[in-house]
């Protein structure tokens, strides 16, 4: 325990990240024994790391990071951390900077989120500033010749029972993902688009919902619909699945 660089007692697990990579990230070669590479000391500094809390308390992880030296090719690197667990070069843990997200959720501000989260007012506002940049990026997406949509079971904390994706089809990058598959949401979506960008939409990929149908002649006044043969398939699988089960259960 020791008091962190806020001046809040801390809890701080020291350890020494050991574990070399199977390459070197300089040339490349395998590191398969002490003839490929060897022990070079430490990184001057310490790695720290915080992660999310524990009782209670900001919670650091201090780490010393080993070095190793590649006999191919001299070059000196360090031992890296697993993106899943830290970014490269962020101080803050990919748990923690999640929990970060989550709390952002809530009409809130920084500060608030920065104490929930015991971490600094700096980092709460970065992640802030990058949701607003990646929503902006949504927003100005035009849309594609061919969109393709469907509905989806999300998850719970949804608006709506079922959750809306959409797709381009042509480049297979997700469009939009809307938590309400209803149509007057969905109309409400697309028609934040203008008229005219409305109009290049030639083609919408999607199943037999007879709700769709309709919301999609209003939104993209141009384009055709196509019904998926995935979609196709699946209604014939089920038509069958259902025939050969009546007639299974007429036999005694
Ligand atoms: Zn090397």
């Amino acid at each position: 325990y020791r008091k962190d660089r806020r001046n809040r007692m801390a809890q701080i697990i020291e350890g020494s990240l050991e574990k070399r990579p199977s390459h070197c990230p300089s040339c490349g070669v395998a590191w398969e024994s002490t003839k490929d590479v060897y022990a070079h000391g430490t990184t001057p500094k310490k790695r720290v790391i915080q992660l999310t809390e524990i009782n209670n308390q900001p919670t650091y992880l201090e780490l010393t990071i080993r070095r190793s030296k590649c006999r191919h090719c001299s070059v000196v690197s360090a031992n890296h951390l697993p993106n899943y667990f830290v970014k490269r070069r962020k101080s803050i843990s990919v748990k923690l900077h999640l929990k970060v997200l989550m709390e952002l959720k809530n009409p809130t501000n920084c500060k608030k989120v920065a104490s929930i989260c015991k971490t600094g007012y700096q980092i709460v506002y970065q992640t802030s500033l990058q949701i607003a940049h990646y929503i902006n990026d949504l927003d100005s997406r035009p849309l594609p010749r061919v969109l393709a949509i469907d509905e989806f079971k999300a998850t719970r904390d949804c608006e709506g029972a079922m959750a809306f994706i959409a797709m381009n089809w042509e480049s297979g990058q997700i469009h939009t993902i809307l938590e309400d598959r209803r149509s007057h949401k969905l109309l409400e979506f697309f028609n934040g688009y203008s008229y005219e960008e409305r109009c290049k939409v030639e083609f919408v990929v999607m199943d037999m919902n007879a709700a769709y149908d309709s919301m999609v002649k209003k939104a993209f006044p141009k384009a055709q619909i196509v019904i998926d043969r995935f979609h196709i398939v699946q209604h014939l699988t089920n038509a069958f699945k259902m025939i050969r089960i009546q007639e299974m259960n007429k036999l005694n």
